[in-house]
Parts: C-alpha cells; structure tokens; sequence
C-alpha cells in the first residue's frame, strides 16, 4: 500500500494548484483525478488575471498538470471510490488498490446539469459560445446579444436579473412545462425587461450563427443559450468520510479550508463559493498551506 503525506482528490484547478504548493513544500502528494474537470469545458477563459488574450481550459490543465509534476506531485487517472479516517490519517481505494495520507485534500467539483441535447451537439455548441453555462465567468462576451436562459424558479429568475446587466435582451425559458411563477415574481421579470417563455422546450437545435429553442410549435432563435439548470456537487466522498455538507451537498469547512473532519479539506465548486477557477485556487492555496502546518507541527520535514 502506497502512502503519502497528502493525497489530492480531483485534478481541476482547486487540486491542481493545492498539489503545486504542497510538493513545493518538500511534501509527498499524489493527485487522483478522473478527467471530468469543469475546466476542460472552457473553450477559453477571459477573466482568468495573466491572460489578458484568454486561455483555453484544457491547456490552463496542461500548464498545472506541468507545474506539479515538475515539483515532484504524481498524477494517478483513478476514481477514487473510499475515503475513511484511519489511524489518525485516511484510507482510500479506488478498484481494489489502496492508499494511505496524511491529509487529504477534496478538490472534486461539480458536474453541470445540461440541457437535452445530443452529446455531439452540445459539445459543439459550447466550443463556438452558442451554448454556455456561466455568466460570471463569459456574460462580458454577450454584451448587447440575444441571450436566452434556459431555466425557472428563484434561481433562474435570479441569473435572468443578473445577465440584464451585459444585455437588454433577455428571455427567461422554461425548460419543463410553464414557469408558474407568481404575481411578484412575473411583475419583476416586466420591470427588469426579461421575457418569460413556458416551457416544454422540445428541442434545443445549434446553428451556425444563432441556437433556436423549439417551443410548442413555434422557434426562438437566439445569439447565445445559457443553461441554468443548476449543478450536482461531487460530494460524495466528503459525506462518506464523515464530513458535513450543506443541504444542497456543497462541503462545509472552516477558515482554513478543513472540513468537520480532522485533516480533511475542501476547495474548489465543491465548497460554498462563486464557482470560478481564481477562488478554487486562492481557496487551494489556504488548505495546502494549512495541511502543511499541521504535518510540520507533528515533525520537521527536512531530515
Ligand atoms: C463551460 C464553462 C465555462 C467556464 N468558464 C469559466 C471562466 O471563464 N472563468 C472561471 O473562472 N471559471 C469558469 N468556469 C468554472 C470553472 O471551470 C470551475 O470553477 C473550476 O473548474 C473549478 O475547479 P475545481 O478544481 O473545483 O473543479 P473541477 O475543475 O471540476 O475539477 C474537479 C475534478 O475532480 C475530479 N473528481 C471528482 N470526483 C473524483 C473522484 N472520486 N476521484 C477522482 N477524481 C474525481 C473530476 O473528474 C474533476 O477532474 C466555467 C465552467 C464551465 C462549465
């Protein structure tokens, strides 16, 4: 059984970065990763600060999966299945193989929910901005457009509010049947200016230039499609663990990134947080330098 002082489970800038700083640290860390990093969607990514032309999410990958290794981090293309306390450190197994840590980092994101579309299609959309999923991260990229969002409730309502700042066009779609909203909330879509379309969409469909959404019978077509159809956090693990998460499954953890569970921590979309790749690495940073303190109290590192 292999042991490190640190095990990194999940490969996406959050695990990445902590991996960076704690083999520079003079740590043993192995990063486990099953390749379904949010950030290997971005086509290219313009807020990312050092980018000024932007970067492409995959090559963003690239350049830590580099970074890490050259400090001395391992790469394993394993999902990991168990994660336990033991012995005042984890276990964990992924087949029938195990491991042993120190500490453990939890840097396992979130999977977005997509719309109903042909895999082909959908990845084809997203690559050329016809469909997107984050407008914090690329609203900047619809100003002034036709933008329409794919969603309901408070929280469609809420991104629905939030994208009027980048465009006057907004249309807010039901994905599954009408919206229902009440009378509050239909005379705040007609103050903010945002259209309200009942769903069922029956079919989603990318053009060259423009994304139609067929509704009962007739087609709207517009510049950009955003998906708000909310997230599945990767949190599994953590609740395995013992750890407590919030009732919508994101990780509860302290100042210092470490969840309810002694030498467990958290970063990244799985945690509470804005979602985006410059607090999934500040929030590494926190925990990687925090697990290092705790193994450097225990004993010094340089023999
Ligand atoms: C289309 C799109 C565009 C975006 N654009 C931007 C942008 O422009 N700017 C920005 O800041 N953010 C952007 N984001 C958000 C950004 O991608 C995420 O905030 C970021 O990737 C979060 O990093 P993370 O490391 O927490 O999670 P992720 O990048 O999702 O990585 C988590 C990793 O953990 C792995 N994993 C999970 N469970 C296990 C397990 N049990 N065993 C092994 N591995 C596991 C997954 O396979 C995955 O590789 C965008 C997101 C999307 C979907």
């Amino acid at each position: 059984m292999a042991e490190f002082d640190c095990i990194v489970i999940g490969g996406g800038p959050a695990g990445l970065s902590a991996a960076i700083y704690l083999a520079r640290f003079h740590l043993s860390v192995a990063v486990f990763d099953d390749g379904r990093s949010r950030a290997a969607l971005i086509p290219l990514t313009r807020n990312l600060a050092g980018f000024p032309v932007g970067v492409g999410g995959r090559d963003l990958l690239r350049r830590m999966r580099v970074q890490a290794e050259g400090f001395g981090a391992r790469m394993r293309a394993d999902t990991v299945e168990g994660l336990a306390p033991q012995d005042g450190g984890f276990a964990l197994t992924a087949g029938d193989r195990h491991w042993r840590a120190s500490r453990v980092l939890l840097a396992t994101g979130v999977i977005n929910l997509a719309p109903k579309m042909k895999p082909d299609a959908h990845d084809d959309a997203l690559r050329c901005g016809l469909l997107r999923y984050c407008p914090v991260c690329d609203g900047h990229e619809v100003t002034d457009r036709r933008v329409a969002l794919l969603g309901s409730g408070p929280h469609g309502l809420a991104e629905a509010q939030f994208m009027r700042s980048f465009s006057r066009d907004v249309s807010l779609v039901a994905p599954s049947g009408p919206h229902g909203f009440d009378e509050s909330r239909r005379a705040a879509l007609a103050e903010w200016g945002i259209a309200a379309i009942d769903g069922p969409v029956d079919a989603i469909v990318a053009g060259r230039d423009d994304i139609a959404l067929q509704v009962a019978g007739e087609t709207h077509c517009f510049d950009t499609l955003y998906a708000a159809l909310g997230t599945a956090l990767r949190s599994e693990l953590a609740r395995a663990a013992g750890a407590q998460t919030a009732p919508d499954g994101a990780v509860l953890v302290d100042r210092h990134q470490m969840t309810s569970v002694e030498g467990l921590y958290a970063a990244g979309d799985v945690v509470k947080g804005l979602d985006q790749i410059a607090t999934a690495m500040g929030q590494a940073a926190i925990a990687a330098t925090a697990m290092r303190n705790a193994i450097c109290a225990e004993r010094p590192l340089r023999r």
